[in-house]
């Protein structure tokens, strides 16, 4: 299929370079003030064109990259509301291991203020090789070292430091009700990821705070995690017996290798990825609007090192476990 573009639409919008006022364009092409504001309220709606004040103001702020971003999903007029909105989102990171330290940094990077950090382990140099951490930092509580680093990207950061090890759900739960984060993330591999997932989703679901399970990697493998808003997608429940049934098929006749406490590698490139998806479902997740939903509901990923081949299962909310809007209708 061919367009072009009709000559009078052409010129108007060739005249589009922030100097001239509306009036003064209608005058030059001899067209209706109403006719050019109904193509201006088009082109600004669907986020081609920006007031020239608002470009001014959006040069002159610090985030001015992440605001330019954001306005290819936000006109003018909703930008900086959805900015103040991830800004001044709460974010709480249970682990502050290699994946929570790299998405801590990456939302301090876009703007995000006000993190909690759940950790009760020391950085030890076997942590260099994937985290953010730096010799120096070996022997420090990990959300010491995490917070100095966020408060070197940002002065106005505020952490909230927990130098402890959740161990159970009603420790979690206390920690959450004082830090009353709007989204959690969970980075943590102890006691396990199904059993801390199970706790955040308890605490969740009541209270209606999304949460984003990160993942994990293992072998040439990064798990990405899924993301869950409670009464609006899969649960993490819903995601159990989904995935039951799926290895109830594919394990048939399978005998899994298993070794315990088997020393596993580990790759910077490989948590990377782990932790830049987790901490671009926590930016869609605090700009709260439709314009950019979380690409994780009802899904979990797998990225492969050897092919760089990115995988997806389905996981669907499922009627019994009640925890949707339709099961809670039906
Ligand atoms: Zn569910």
């Amino acid at each position: 299929m061919r367009f072009r573009l009709r000559s009078e639409i052409a010129d108007v919008i060739r005249g589009l370079d922030g100097s001239q006022r509306l009036e003064e364009i209608c005058e030059v092409h001899g067209a209706s003030v109403s006719q050019v504001s109904h193509l201006m309220e088009v082109l600004h709606e669907r986020c081609a064109v920006e007031p020239r004040a608002v470009r001014d103001t959006i040069d002159a702020t610090e985030h001015y990259r992440v605001l330019n971003f954001l306005g290819d999903y936000f006109p003018a007029a909703e930008l900086f509301a959805a900015f103040e909105r991830l800004r001044s989102t709460r974010v709480a990171i249970l682990g502050c291991g290699a994946v929570g330290s790299w998405t801590a940094v990456q939302l301090a990077h876009s703007g995000l203020e006000n993190f909690t950090v759940i950790d009760g382990d020391q950085v030890e140099e076997s942590n260099l090789n994937r985290s953010i951490f730096l010799h120096e930092d070996i022997g420090q509580p990990k959300v010491k070292a995490i917070s100095s680093a966020l408060h070197r990207i940002s002065q106005r950061v505020r952490v909230r430091r927990v130098k402890e090890n959740v161990c159970d759900a009603d420790g979690l739960r206390a920690l959450l009700s004082e830090a009353r984060p709007d989204v959690i993330v969970n980075c943590a591999d102890e006691p396990s990821v199904d059993l801390t997932s199970e706790w955040i989703n308890e605490y969740c679901q009541d209270r209606r705070v999304p949460y984003v399970i990160a993942g994990g990697y293992n072998l040439h493998l990064s798990l990405i995690g899924m993301t869950v808003s409670p009464g609006v997608s899969a649960c993490i429940n819903c995601s159990r017996i989904t995935l039951d049934e799926l290895e109830d098929e594919s394990l048939q006749g399978v005998r899994r290798l298993w070794r315990p406490k088997r020393n596993l590698g580990s790759l910077s490139p490989l948590t990377g990825i782990t932790s830049s998806l987790a901490a671009s479902e926590v930016l869609r997740l605090a700009v709260k609007s439709d314009r950019l939903r979380p690409a994780m509901w009802n899904r979990r990923g797998e990225f492969n090192f050897l092919t760089n081949e990115l995988s997806f299962v389905d996981l669907a909310p499922r009627p019994e476990c009640g925890c949707t809007a339709e099961s809670i209708r039906s």
